[in-house]
């Protein structure tokens, strides 16, 4: 999509969390749209968890926006074992960075989190509205509280002082600079490197979990980079939006695409005994289409590309896994 990044030309863009998969993301697609004033810190020139170091970084930069991409991640083995740290951490990095920038005087702010925030049985499609109706899912309820706290700040600043700070709330991800750990990661890089690793091995069969039939929704990152840049352009954005691909996909179809996509000749082996987890997972992605935005990369050409990604970072030892 050709993002009009009109409210970006010739302003300085602080991106937070610019190594992390999101925010490198964000970083190439400001890159491609023609803003060369972009400024980051890594986790060691910056703690972002110290609110004094991120207000004395505003007072020193003064970006004119701001797009808010670090926090802690990982899957529900990770979070369910860790929901205290989730919470703190990504709390202080949400509080932080979007208090200090409005007191610092920065004009736009982009703040960004993940569906995940949406009651445990909200409606599917989930709408932007399922937002605080209801009881969070407990294995992520820290993650999820920080975020909607994030949120929360954007909009009552904006109300308060009338500064211009909104929010993205993206499906699943995947794309270049995933976490491929087999046992903590999401399903669609987990079968990258399952598929990848038959192939090398020569393996009869790919074990896969459950039985293949519970429906979700995957985003490409750098769709969700070009929904950044289109959210920011606008001149009246939505408080908060969500940001998905609209497409249903079974974990059968894409455990298909992804061994066509790696060649790998493996026959797949559904082991009934894992989880198949919630039966459908989607979120409603009406009001950002009707602004004018669409996902751009298909399920088939992102897992393509994701692959050569994946057999790139692992050839080249950057790989997470
Ligand atoms: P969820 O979307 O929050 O449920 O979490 P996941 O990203 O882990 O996706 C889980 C879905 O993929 C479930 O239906 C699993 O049964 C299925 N699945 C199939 N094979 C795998 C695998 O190797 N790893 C994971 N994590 N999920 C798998």
């Amino acid at each position: 999509m050709n993002i009009d990044a009109k409210n970006l030309a010739g302003r300085k863009v602080y991106v937070a969390g610019h190594r992390g998969m999101v925010g490198s993301a964000v970083c190439r697609a400001l890159a491609a749209a023609g803003c060369s004033d972009v400024v980051t810190r890594t986790h060691a020139e910056l703690d972002l968890l110290d609110p004094r170091a991120v207000r004395s970084f505003y007072e020193a930069e003064r970006p004119d926006v701001a797009v808010i991409a670090a926090a802690r991640v990982g899957g529900i083995g990770a979070n369910s074992a860790a929901n205290a740290l989730f919470l703190y951490e990504n709390e202080m990095i949400a509080l932080n960075t979007v208090w200090a920038a409005a007191e610092t005087g920065v004009k736009r702010l982009l703040f960004l989190g993940s569906t995940c925030i949406y009651p445990r049985m909200a409606p599917q499609p989930i709408p932007e509205s399922a937002l605080l109706t209801s009881e969070l899912e407990k294995t992520n309820e820290g993650y999820a509280l920080a975020k909607i706290s994030g949120l929360k700040l954007c909009e009552f600043l904006r109300r308060d002082r009338g500064l211009l700070y909104h929010s993205l709330m993206p499906t699943n991800l995947y794309g270049p600079g995933d976490n491929y750990d087999i046992v903590h990661g999401h399903v669609l890089p987990t079968m990258i490197r399952k598929f990848e690793t038959a192939r090398e091995n020569g393996d009869a069969k790919v074990p896969l979990w459950g039985s293949g039939s519970p429906l979700r929704e995957f985003l490409h990152v750098d769709d969700l980079a070009s929904a950044c840049l289109f959210a920011l352009a606008l001149d009246n954005p939505p408080d908060l939006m969500n940001v998905g691909s609209g497409e249903e996909v079974s974990i059968k179809r894409l455990a298909e695409t992804i061994k066509a996509a790696t060649g790998c000749p493996a026959e797949i082996s559904w082991d009934s005994s894992k989880p198949d987890g919630t039966p459908r997972k989607l979120c409603d992605t009406s009001l950002i289409r009707s602004l004018g935005w669409k996902s751009e990369i298909s399920l088939e050409e992102g897992v393509r590309r994701t692959v050569g990604d994946y057999r790139r970072e692992l050839a080249a030892g950057t790989i997470r896994l």
